[in-house]
């Protein structure tokens, strides 16, 4: 379903190939088999990334190549997953594939961080495993 409200569009920021697209593990958000839920894996040369609590079918099919600043969806909303509001999860790898924390640009036009890495609290009694974006107000 198209999305008409550009704050909430998920943009590239690497260049790759959109290599998964779908449900991660329903079950759980932390933990070691945490889920993204509707979640968009870009694989890049230099930093695959994964946005997770997407908009099911906002995104690119899978096999597109996309750019630094091309859209790969939107926030899901009401959210999906064990989230308490619309957010995208976002998780960055280097090309040895090791997290890279903090993650660098947002992935929204305007957005702000709201949870980062190893980050705990009511939602996250783990360690957060990765870095939350929201729209900035
Ligand atoms: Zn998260």
């Amino acid at each position: 379903m198209a999305c008409h409200d550009p704050a909430r569009v998920v943009h590239a920021v690497t260049d790759g190939e959109i290599t998964k697209v779908g449900w991660q593990n329903q079950k759980a958000h932390r933990g070691k088999k945490a889920g993204a839920w509707y979640r968009v894996v870009v694989s890049g040369k230099e930093k695959p990334t994964l946005d997770g609590h997407m908009t099911p079918g906002s995104n690119p099919p899978k096999g597109t190549v996309v750019h630094v600043g091309d859209v790969l969806g939107t926030m899901a909303s009401p959210t999906n997953g064990h989230a308490t509001g619309m957010h995208d999860h976002h998780m960055e790898w280097d090309s040895k594939g090791k997290l890279i924390k903090p993650s660098g640009d947002s992935p929204l036009t305007n957005g702000v961080r709201s949870c980062i890495y190893g980050e705990t609290g009511p939602s996250h009694p783990k360690p957060h495993c990765g870095d939350d974006w929201v729209i900035k107000k």
